[in-house]
């Protein structure tokens, strides 16, 4: 009988944030047991919900969004996210471009299908959000990874990203503020990588998603901020993260470089159209009042400090103060991350669930084991 193998393409391709823990969250809540899902960073779980605004358009435009639309996504969509990156201090973008995605997902794959060969480099975090890894992988490139210091609270090793620059490298990742570890690159440290960008013509990607998620006062330094390099950076932005809609998945990315616009548009138009429905209520979203965006940071503000207080009374654990985003990776007394999630989804019993986090190993980090969501 023949027999049906999974392609050799996915043997680096590793995303426990859904793996194997949640296979078995999955059996265990289809047997009727309930757990508290702090694997991913989906706020709408959490009791954090879209701007009122954005569901009234939702409901109104239901009607609308049955067709396909331009493959690089509506005008209306695009044009309030260039007025957004106005008002964020990005010069010169227009909205020729921003391309909308099925989330910030669809445009990472996009972009790294449309710009990597076979074997070229991209230096990535590590701890990484995994999903840049996979799809480095996917597009037949190699994901090299760059140390975050745990020991420094998980700086970037700038001398690390030095020594992993070979012939062979295309680009940089920077995940600012960072999916897990919550640290903010400071101006030094983007400059520095600026320089790295401009000395070796290597692209920039830079995930922004959580940009508006920081926590310490310090100034947000985004690629789009760095003078020199307008043309290598491809800026990774959210709208559905921003606003506790992540099921709405408007995702996009931003390029000056007319190159990188036509290899990304060859893709875009290969799959048709973004979700209309989302891109619709773009605008909304990005029109919410003030109380609706201060109201959610206080309470990721509240709720990391309730986080990190505990986890830092418990003897032997040690979570340094996420600086953004709304993860943090704390460093427990186990060897086996995997096996300490497993239990504790077993068995830590919260206020009637059970508890399931995702293990350091699933972004490619040292041994200890992780807790996510904030
Ligand atoms: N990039 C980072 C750093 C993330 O944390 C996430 C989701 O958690 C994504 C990208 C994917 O976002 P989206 O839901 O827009 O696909």
């Amino acid at each position: 009988m023949k027999t049906f193998d999974k392609s050799s393409k996915l043997e680096h391709v590793a995303y426990d944030i859904r793996g194997p823990i949640l296979d078995e969250a999955n059996r265990m809540m289809a047997n009727g047991e309930k757990i508290l899902r702090l694997n991913t960073g989906n706020p709408a779980e959490f009791g954090f919900t879209a701007p009122d605004e954005v569901i009234r358009d939702l409901i109104a435009n239901a009607r609308n969004s049955e067709a396909y639309s331009d493959s690089k996504g509506i005008f209306s969509a695009r044009k309030a996210i260039m007025q957004y990156c106005q008002l964020k201090g990005f010069p010169h973008v227009d909205i020729d471009d921003i391309y909308l995605g099925n989330g910030v997902s669809e445009m990472i794959s996009i972009s790294l299908q449309a710009l990597l060969d076979d074997g070229d480099e991209v230096l990535v975090p590590m701890p990484d959000y995994p999903l840049w890894t996979a799809c480095i992988s996917l597009a037949g490139g190699n994901a090299v990874h760059y140390r975050c210091d745990e020991q420094a609270d998980w700086y970037p090793d700038i001398d690390d990203i030095k020594l992993k620059i070979t012939s062979n490298t295309k680009a940089i990742v920077v995940i600012n503020p960072n999916n897990p570890t919550g640290y903010l690159y400071t101006r030094r440290e983007m400059n520095q990588i600026r320089d790295l960008v401009q000395k070796y013509d290597l692209y920039l990607f830079s995930d922004e998603v959580y940009r508006e998620y920081i926590y310490t006062g310090s100034p947000y330094i985004s690629a789009c901020h760095l003078e020199g390099i307008e043309q290598n950076v491809i800026l990774i932005d959210s709208v559905s993260k921003r606003y506790s809609e992540c099921g709405i998945r408007i995702g996009a990315l931003i390029t000056k470089n007319k190159d990188v616009r036509a290899a990304v548009m060859k893709f875009c138009q290969a799959r048709l159209s973004p979700p209309l429905i989302g891109q619709l209520v773009a605008e909304a979203s990005l029109d919410a009042p003030e109380e609706y965006y201060r109201d959610v940071y206080d309470e990721y503000v509240e709720r990391r400090k309730c986080l990190i207080d505990g986890l830092n009374r418990i003897p032997g654990v040690y979570s340094p103060i996420p600086m953004g985003a709304f993860y943090t990776v704390a460093k427990l007394p186990v060897d086996d991350s995997e096996k300490f999630c497993r239990w504790c989804l077993e068995s830590f019993n919260y206020e009637g669930e059970t508890v399931m986090m995702a293990p350091a190993s699933g972004f490619y980090t040292t041994p200890g084991a992780g807790i996510n969501q904030v």
